[in-house]
């Protein structure tokens, strides 16, 4: 509870950003306290250690995925597969097409990243309506990964994405959730 409580204190609150009505949750500052970056990952890689949980890889989304992506997977000591926008990654690829919150959008994956059966756990910063991670977690599955868990610093319930992953059958570990 109170580690919650701190890392709320860290993500600031901006209103009207992208556009107006939206609050944006914004991490740039949790990331820049001294303490955000290890007390954040603590929590996510002590939810799958108390699951006892056999991990192969992270999978970290581009671009804020790719923060904790790196810092867990140090953690929990295994390597760190990025899913990137569309034209970044140079070896062969496959690709998803998703709508965001706000515009759409086209994640890659390397084929040979990932060899089937790898047990993986997906990555990303904040889950909002669930297009992103859902087209994430398509990808990985594509490639014959076996996903553990999607796991997120924030979570905003209202906007659908924990439902539509849970009604897949996908668990969702968030830190915080904001109204
Ligand atoms: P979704 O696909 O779930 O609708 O949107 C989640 C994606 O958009 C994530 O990759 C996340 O980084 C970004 N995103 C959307 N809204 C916010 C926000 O309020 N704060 C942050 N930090 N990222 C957001």
């Amino acid at each position: 509870k109170v580690a919650k409580a701190k890392v709320v204190s860290m993500i600031k609150a901006v209103p009207d950003f992208p556009k107006p009505g939206i609050v944006f949750r914004d991490i740039t500052t949790l990331v820049e306290h001294p303490e955000g970056l290890d007390l954040t990952t603590d929590i996510i890689a002590a939810y799958y250690a108390a699951r006892g949980a056999q991990l192969d890889a992270v999978v970290g989304c581009e671009a804020r995925g790719f923060i904790w992506g790196a810092t867990l997977a140090r953690q929990l000591g295994v390597g760190l597969i990025v899913l990137r926008k569309k034209g970044k990654l140079p070896r062969e690829t496959i690709s998803r097409d998703y709508s965001l919150e706000y515009g759409s959008a086209s994640l890659e994956c390397h084929v040979d990243s990932i060899t089937p059966g790898m047990r993986v756990v997906l990555v990303d910063d904040l889950l909002a309506t669930g297009g992103t991670m859902a087209a994430s977690v398509a990808l990985v599955r594509e490639l014959g990964a076996d996903v553990v868990g999607t796991a997120f610093i924030s979570d905003l319930p209202a906007l659908g994405g924990r439902a539509k992953l849970e009604g897949d059958g996908i668990d969702v570990f968030s830190i915080v959730a904001f109204d």
